[in-house]
């Protein structure tokens, strides 16, 4: 390391500098930023302006989003995942409208103003049941926002939902890199149409999220890099970003989970490239690690999704191993996180936290 020469070392830190007064970031310097890594000093310089930045727009507001998994049945079978339909040993579960509607109604109680319908691709939630469901959510609540996250549809699809009601989709791009894309994923998922399906989703109106897993299998500086140009490029008003975690019953089961260092890299740097993102401190980053979330919130992450699933479906919803906040009630996981970011000096807030967007005029 010492002997590096001087002009090797500074090259993350002109990137750096480059990225934080938001400037257009090429391919080489994405590169050179991730070549700054484990360098204490680039970090700090990453973190101190992402906290900058995000305090310029939000202040030290945390959003609060209720997540309901509310289906893990999936035609999928993406290598990673504990949920693909390939897996035998998956407990299926499927809510009710009326338990859905249940779960809203608790998270309304509770303060929430965001529901977050995630699932697998489950089958059954033909376009026509989906559009109900979000009818009905959304006549229930018209003070909510709604998002939705479950996965790849056609453009009709997204447009009817939309119709419906739904305000924001997340969906993941996973990696930007195809090559890398095809070892996560079988046919038929390509990455063509995960990218199809996201322009779609912001040419309709929503509020669009993308986002990847850190470490995850075969995944390189090159393939994040990748990641990165992408999301300068489609701009997302929402990134999902935790660590890969392996799943027992997945062929992926013997691969090292992603690092939490790296994941904390990535965010502030995500901060920084899109400034105004409404960015979460994921579930996998606070179960890799008992203060990942309170970490993520201080390299510029700014929301928390909390489970409003019903207790006895939770462990089912079994993405990866050791998921927390598993066994509590929602109410009680509630009280225990708004205490934690609290204590970490961050304000959790109950409103709908839309992204905020640029002024037009002036
Ligand atoms: N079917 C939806 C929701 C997928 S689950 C969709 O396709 O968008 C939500 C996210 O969990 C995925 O996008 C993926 O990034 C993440 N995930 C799945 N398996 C994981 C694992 N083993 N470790 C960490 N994150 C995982």
């Amino acid at each position: 390391m010492t002997e590096e020469k001087p002009i090797v070392r500074e090259a993350p830190r002109s990137a750096a500098e480059k990225l934080a007064s938001g400037h257009f970031m090429t391919r080489q310097d994405f590169t050179e930023l991730l070549a700054g890594f484990q360098d204490p000093r680039i970090t700090e310089l990453l973190a101190g302006e992402a906290v900058r930045v995000r305090k310029k727009y939000y202040g030290t507001k945390v959003f609060t989003r209720g997540l309901i998994e509310f289906t893990n049945y999936c035609k999928n079978n993406c290598y990673y995942c504990g949920i693909r339909g390939a897996n035998r040993s998956a407990v299926r579960y499927r809510l009710t409208k009326k338990e859905i509607l249940e779960c809203c109604r608790e998270g309304y109680w509770l303060g929430f103003r965001t529901f977050v319908l995630q699932g697998g691709e489950d089958p059954f939630y033909t376009d026509e049941r989906m559009a109900d469901l979000v009818r009905e959510i959304k006549g229930a609540y018209p003070d909510c926002a709604l998002t939705l996250s479950v996965g790849e549809r056609s453009y009709e699809s997204y447009r009817l939902l939309r119709e419906a009601g739904a305000d924001r989709y997340l969906l993941r791009h996973e990696t930007a890199d195809r090559e890398h894309y095809r070892l996560l994923h079988p046919e038929p998922l390509t990455l063509d149409n995960r990218k199809r399906c996201l322009m779609d989703l912001k040419a309709l109106g929503y509020q669009t999220g993308a986002g990847m897993m850190v470490g995850s299998p075969g995944q390189t500086r090159e393939t994040l890099v990748e990641d990165l140009l992408f999301l300068q490029e489609l701009r997302p008003q929402m990134v999902g970003m935790g660590p890969f975690i392996p799943h027992h019953d997945t062929c992926f089961a013997k691969e090292p989970a992603g690092s939490v260092e790296l994941t904390l890299y990535l965010l502030a740097i995500v901060r920084l490239l899109l400034p105004r993102v409404l960015l979460p401190a994921t579930t996998a980053l606070g179960t890799l690690d008992p203060l990942g979330r309170e970490k993520g919130l201080a390299v510029g992450a700014n929301v928390v999704m909390p489970n409003l699933s019903p207790r006895r479906n939770r462990k089912n919803y079994d993405l990866y191993d050791n998921k927390i906040c598993t066994g509590e009630e929602a109410a009680e996981g509630f009280r225990n996180l708004r205490c934690r970011i609290a204590a970490a000096g961050y304000e959790l807030v109950m409103e709908r936290g839309d992204y905020l967007e640029e002024e037009t005029k002036g």
